[in-house]
């Protein structure tokens, strides 16, 4: 089983490490596992990324840039904002170490150039083999009914129409139901569960194709330069909510990461972002409990085993007291896990700078207990 390493090197104007840091963490997390590629963004200082990509290139590892998509935009580029079906900005709802999911609108042709120039001023001589696309959704229940209920803004309102819904029905569809609107038919492990509501149903099947025709464009102009492009996803069980349908998202990446974080109670944390449709629709009927032991991971694993490209489920190595309490342990079951399932490999997140210590993985990609 092949490695990939994710690391955060800072937000656009700011660096947390130099390029010797991060090779040195490279070189004791290496030894004995087989690294296949390293994902490292956003920082825009260029030398950090020409001197590790000559190192990785070196050991025959790819380089691949870490680029948000539809949060995180520079506002100084004023992007076209994401709007709710209220005729309201969606909220930033909260910050992560500076990071503030505060969405953008996934169909504006504005939002999509901004991505591509700012893929060219900065980083299209740095030596990138490729782009891993995060942040390619829209928002979630992480801000409240206004995420779920976006983006509907002209533009996305259009899409609907053009795909036979529209958004002024949902809205009085969910001002009338209100919690019945998310009342579940059923609710599969591979995430495409069925509304009892048709009209309800079909608001989040056209929501999924407005993000992948936006994907559609953005992976191709990478590609189109000889890129490749690696998705990151959530787990399959929580993917609707956040307008992601891995059959249809899946067409255009080389490979994908699946964030299967058990652990991990933030953003895109399979309980953390389950555990907010009960909390913003308390009484629909129908929902299901999901226990976050490895019998769960086997079902995430099972619901991407025939997606046609390649798969490094990620898992958080990371540790934070708080928000991710990973231990040797948990790492250990996951990658056994994934390990089973034959895949291409694993990804190592979402920030291996952050790791306590080395010695969470060693060799033959196994992890030590102490
Ligand atoms: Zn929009």
């Amino acid at each position: 089983m092949k490695y990939i390493l994710q690391i955060f090197s800072g937000f656009w104007s700011t660096l947390r490490y130099r390029a010797e840091d991060i090779i040195s963490r490279i070189d004791s997390l290496a030894s004995g596992i087989e690294i296949d590629k390293v994902i490292i963004g956003w920082s825009t200082d260029a030398s950090l990324y020409r001197q590790l990509g000559s190192w990785l290139h070196g050991k025959g590892i790819q380089m691949l840039l870490w680029l948000p998509i539809f949060s995180e935009v520079r506002a100084e580029l004023q992007p076209d904002p994401a709007r709710d079906v209220f005729g309201k900005a969606v909220a930033a709802p909260s910050t992560q170490e500076g990071e503030t999911f505060h969405f953008v609108c996934p169909s504006s042709g504005r939002n999509a150039e901004i991505v591509k120039e700012t893929y060219e001023q900065f980083f299209s001589g740095c030596g990138f083999d490729g782009v891993f696309l995060d942040r390619i959704r829209s928002q979630s229940f992480e801000a409240g009914i206004s995420g779920i209920f976006s983006c509907a803004c002209e533009r996305c309102r259009r899409a609907f129409q053009e795909k036979g819904v529209n958004t002024a029905d949902i809205r009085k569809l969910y001002e009338a139901q209100k919690d019945a609107f998310f009342d579940v038919a059923s609710w599969p492990m591979d995430g495409e569960f069925l509304l009892e509501n048709p009209l309800a149903q079909r608001y989040f099947e056209v929501r999924e194709e407005i993000v992948a025709d936006a994907v559609s464009d953005i992976a191709g102009y990478f590609k189109s330069k000889g890129l490749l492009v690696g998705m990151d996803l959530f787990a399959p069980v929580v993917s609707r909510l956040v307008g992601q349908r891995y059959p249809l998202i899946t067409r255009y990446a080389d490979f994908i990461k699946p964030m299967l974080y058990r652990r991990t109670e933030a953003p895109a944390g399979i309980g953390y972002e389950y555990a907010l449709l009960e909390k913003n629709a308390p009484k629909a009927r129908g929902k299901i409990r999901l226990a976050m032991d490895s019998a769960f991971l086997r079902t995430q694993l099972e619901a991407i085993r025939n997606i046609p490209c390649a798969k490094y489920p990620g898992i958080e190595i990371n540790h934070d007291e708080k928000l991710v309490r990973t231990d040797p342990g948990y790492i250990r079951e996951s990658l056994s896990a994934i390990r089973e399932y034959g895949f291409e490999g694993a990804t190592l997140c979402w920030d291996i700078m952050n790791v306590p210590e080395a010695r969470y993985c060693s060799r033959d990609g196994r992890t030590k207990s102490k």
